[in-house]
């Protein structure tokens, strides 16, 4: 079944104690519609402006990705730029140009209302709604989000919370918002918003899934060397929604699987800069890195 993806498809430039890299194609739709591709078919809606390369469009299309909600219009593409500091787990946002994206207010193509799966990655909660209204009956509706729209579009992702079934956010952000820091009591009160669904990503540490059946654990997969974590928690909602549409059976049953599925194409992400390494990846390196991950959770 198609997922689609709302979110930020941008230009990024990213510093590392290592290297610099201006201009890469990031975004959160970006990486969540190229993570979910593996799995089956995506459609994206989003906005660029005339300076987006067409190397880059040729990469969504290279994952088969629909672009018919791709919007390509004159002015500048939404740019964020960030550094890391040496353990690459503090980062630090430097600038965010938002160009077009600053009035992007979508009309659907009538071909992607009826998708069954909904991903309304980090873009403002007022975009998210605006999609959200245009879709005809999903059968799952997914939403991320990060501290900017805690922090300035708080009643109206309060309000999101109310109509999604599962809600994706950082060890920081839930403490934020619930002003909890025990994740599990986090996680109640999180539930308490509205959302029947709930993880808590913990980076590197992994992630935590509280739903009606109880609780899951995935850890991340392990890596020797993180060359760019921009993107992983885009990349990991991505790859999870991407396995929930491509799998039969109840999202119930399904979502322990569908985090080691998102954990495994985030570790693709996390060994290039940008979407580098992502795009590389294949399904079968994905099923390769399942496996590998299944051995270490035998005990
Ligand atoms: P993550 O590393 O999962 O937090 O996601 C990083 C991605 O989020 C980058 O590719 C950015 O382009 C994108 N991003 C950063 N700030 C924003 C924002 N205010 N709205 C939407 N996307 C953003």
């Amino acid at each position: 079944m198609s997922v689609l993806v709302v979110g930020s498809t941008a230009l990024d430039s990213i510093k590392t104690p290592k290297a610099e890299n201006p201009r890469l194609l990031g975004g959160s739709a970006s990486h969540a519609a190229v993570a979910a591709s593996f799995f089956g078919p995506v459609n994206l809606v989003g906005i660029v402006g005339d300076d987006f390369p067409k190397a880059y469009l040729d990469l969504y299309r290279k994952h088969r990705i629909n672009l018919d909600g791709l919007q390509t219009v004159s002015g500048k593409t939404f740019h964020w730029s960030g550094e890391y500091e040496v353990n690459m787990n503090n980062r630090r946002t430097l600038a965010t140009e938002l160009g077009v994206i600053e009035n992007f207010n979508p009309t659907l193509p009538a071909s992607y209302q009826k998708s069954p799966f909904v991903l309304l990655a980090n873009i403002s909660p007022s975009l998210q709604h605006h999609v959200l209204d245009q879709m005809k009956k999903p059968k799952l509706i997914v939403a991320d989000t990060m501290d900017l729209w805690l922090n300035i579009a708080l009643p109206d992702l309060l309000r999101l919370l109310k109509r999604i079934d599962l809600f994706v956010l950082n060890d920081s952000e839930a403490r934020q918002l619930t002003d909890e820091s025990n994740p599990l009591v986090a996680l109640k009160k999180i539930h308490r918003l509205g959302p029947k669904y709930v993880i808590i990503k913990k980076g590197e540490h992994g992630a935590i899934l509280s739903s009606p059946k109880g609780m899951f654990l995935s850890p991340a997969f392990p890596l020797e060397k993180v060359m760019d974590p921009t993107g992983a928690g885009d990349s990991f909602v991505g790859g999870l929604i991407g396995y929930l549409a491509s799998q039969p059976g109840s999202i119930d049953s399904k979502l322990p699987r569908a985090m080691v599925y998102g954990s495994v194409v985030a570790s693709f992400c996390c060994e290039d800069f940008g979407l580098k390494a992502t795009t590389k990846a294949t399904r079968a390196a994905i099923e390769k890195r399942v496996k590998t991950l299944a051995k270490f959770l035998k005990f």
